[in-house]
Order: structure tokens, then sequence, then C-alpha cells
């Protein structure tokens, strides 16, 4: 099956109770039971809901996997992965990590002895210098957030192989529209789905998709055992969302290159983040391991001027200044007060988050209305 067959049948069946064409949503905690075990699959809503089965098991299709779990949040799956380690375990990632990760890594999981290191992997050969024999995951994410560093999937994924080591790629900025980390040899798929798996802004969860069955069983006990999973309403609207993936990102990236582009020709902006120029420092591996660069473009007008910033978001009408991205409406935000604002200046700025840094979530709105909006508040 296609892509775009799987996004809409992709690991369904119509209910077998009515033959309903989408699943019910099974508002129920529990299962009734004719003798004790005697259940049709399901006992209690944290272990499995139907709703939660068919949106897991359309995420297992849709990035290639034979397993899908979803949680409560993308920190949830994310939560979910790093129990699968020990005090003592090691883990390299990418130093421009979403801040929500970074979180969770650095002050909770370091209180349990578990050692991060935070490298810059542009150059994904190096990860191996980072790597002894206490590492057990390498967690990466491709664009990056907010200045849409690629790292090597593949290279990463053979460094992972060779040392025996998980490899897991957030997803969540690409989706597998556009690439397919399992297909490229990771282990771990993860995505918050609160972003373009959901699509329109409505809710928030998490996913992770694998292709090992002893690694699934694994994670789908952690998923028991701890509880974050995310409700049947939601299960329903997020599967809801994957129905329309492909068209919603076949715009998204259309739109994404025309406000690229004219960023790139405004003679205000000083430099625009977007994986499709030539110029970028591994567009050649973004070319190879994704079929589009998505709707994701951050810039930085010149002179670096931190109120002009605040100034030309705050006059945006039809992007709608907000964190978050990946819904169908176009958002913009401003890293530096915002998504970042915890961070020490100097630290953010070495990762490319400057005082003037906008960063553009591109909707799917019709585009000459998104360069008119753009145009008019740049000025
Ligand atoms: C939003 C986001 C997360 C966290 O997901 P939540 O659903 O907000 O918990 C993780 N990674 C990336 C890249 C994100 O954009």
């Amino acid at each position: 099956m296609k892509f775009n067959t799987k996004t809409i049948h992709g690991g369904q069946q119509h209910d077998p109770a009515y033959g309903s064409v989408m699943p019910p949503i099974y508002q129920t905690s529990t299962y009734a039971q004719s003798t004790p075990g005697g259940h049709k699959g399901y006992e209690y809503s944290r272990t499995h809901n139907p709703t939660r089965s068919a949106l897991e098991n359309a995420l297992a299709s849709i990035e290639n996997g034979s397993h899908g779990l979803a949680f409560g949040s993308g920190l949830a799956a994310i939560d979910a992965v790093l129990k699968l380690l020990e005090p003592g375990d090691e883990v390299v990632s990418t130093n421009d990590l979403y801040g929500g990760s970074y979180r969770l890594f650095t002050s909770i999981y370091k209180n349990f002895g578990i050692k991060f290191h935070f490298i810059g992997m542009e150059n994904a050969e190096k990860i191996e210098d980072y790597i002894n024999e206490n590492t057990k995951l390498i967690w990466v994410e491709t664009p990056t957030n907010p200045v849409m560093n690629i790292i090597d999937i593949k290279t990463t994924a053979n460094i992972a192989k060779r040392k025996n080591v998980l490899l897991a790629v957030d997803n969540t900025f690409a989706t597998p529209y556009l690439q397919q980390p399992l297909d490229l040899g990771a282990d771990i798929v993860m995505h918050s789905a609160t972003k373009y798996i959901g699509g329109h802004s409505d809710l928030v969860m998490g996913a992770l998709v694998v292709k090992d069955q002893d690694l699934a069983k694994r994670l789908y006990f952690i998923q028991n055992a701890s509880g974050a999973v995310c409700g049947p309403q939601d299960s329903f609207l997020a599967l809801r969302g994957i129905k329309t993936l492909h068209i919603r990102m076949q715009r998204h990236c259309e739109n994404g290159k025309a406000v690229a582009e004219y960023l790139a020709n405004h003679p205000k902006i000083e430099k625009v983040y977007w994986p499709g120029f030539e110029s970028h420092p591994n567009h050649n591996i973004a070319k190879s391991q994704m079929n589009d660069f998505g709707g994701m473009v951050s810039f930085v007008t010149k002179g670096n001027n931190y109120n002009e910033a605040i100034k030309i978001v705050e006059n945006m009408k039809i992007f709608t200044l907000a964190e978050s991205l990946g819904g169908v409406e176009s958002l913009a935000g401003h890293p530096a007060s915002m998504t970042h604002a915890s961070i020490p200046k100097e630290e953010r700025e070495k990762t490319g988050v400057v005082d003037a840094l906008i960063r553009l979530s591109v909707g799917i709105e019709d585009e000459a209305d998104l360069i008119a909006d753009l145009k008019q508040a740049i000025g």
C-alpha cells in the first residue's frame, strides 16, 4: 500500500459490531467479563482501549513499523523511552533539542543517574566519539527546532547498530509523509502527535512506533505500568487527523517553500532557515532522507533587533502568535521570548536562537494571503 492510501486505510478495519467506517469512541474505563478472564481482548482502558488500538495500528502503518503506542503527550512518549534505561546508562543527543525534551533529560532523568551528552550532530560520524560501553540510547531530532538542522539518520543508525545502541528519532517536524526513520535503520520513532499528526491544534498527544517485537513488548509494559495514556476522544481526533496527513503535508510543503523563498528575497531579512535551500549546510542529506522540506521556516531580520521582531509577530494577522506548530492554521513564534526564554542569552545564541529569530509554522491557507500578511507585518 502506498503512503497516501495508508493514511486512510493502514492498520484499519471497519468496526466489527455494526460495520461503522470510523472506529467508535469507546468512552469506557472497563469491559464486562462473562467469567473471570472471560473478555473480548479488553479489560481496562489504561491497558487497552479499542479506539486507542485503532490509532496505534494506524500509527504503526504510516511509519512502516509493526507496533504503535499512543500517549497523553509527546513528552509522555519520550518519558516511556527513557524508562528503558537504568542508572549508569548514557544517552547521546543533539545540542539543539526540543526544550521540553532537554528539560526532561536534565531536570528529571539526570537525577536518576542517567548521563546525557548533548553534541552537534551536523556531522553524524562524530557521534561515535561519544559512545562508550555505558551508552544505551542515541536521541535524534531532525529537522531541529527552531534552526532546522538536519541529522543524517542512516549514518547515525549504522553507528547505533555497530555499537549495539538504540536509536530513537523524534519525527515530529518531518512526519512520515516526509521521512520514515525506521526504514533508515532507527529503532524507535517518536511523535508529538499534538503537531502534524493531529494537525488541527485541538489535542495534546504523543506516539511511539517500533518494528521489533521485543522492544514493543518492553514499551507496552512501560505504557501500562506508568499509565501516561491518551483518552478515546483524543485517539479518535488523532486518527481523523492522520486521514488527511498526506494532503495537509503536501500543502504545508508548498506554502513553506513559497514563504521561505519570499523571505530569502526580502531586503530586510538577514537569514532564512529552511532545509530546501541549496545553501543549507545539510541540504543534500535533507534531499536524500526527506521527500520534501516541510512547512517550518525560521528567519532573522537585519540588525537582529529584539523589539523589531516582537513588532513583526504582533503585526501579523493571519499568522497567529502562539506556541506549538503543525496545525492547519499558520502560527508564528518568537523563541527568544517564548520557547527559549528560560535559556540564558549566550547559551541560546550559540544554537542560533538570536533576539530577532522568528519561527513560522506555515499552515495550509492560500499562499498569496500568507505572503501578503508577511509583507505587511515586516514592512
Ligand atoms: C512539541 C514537541 C515535543 C513535545 O510534545 P508535547 O506533545 O508537547 O508533549 C517534542 N518534540 C518536538 C519536536 C516537539 O515539537
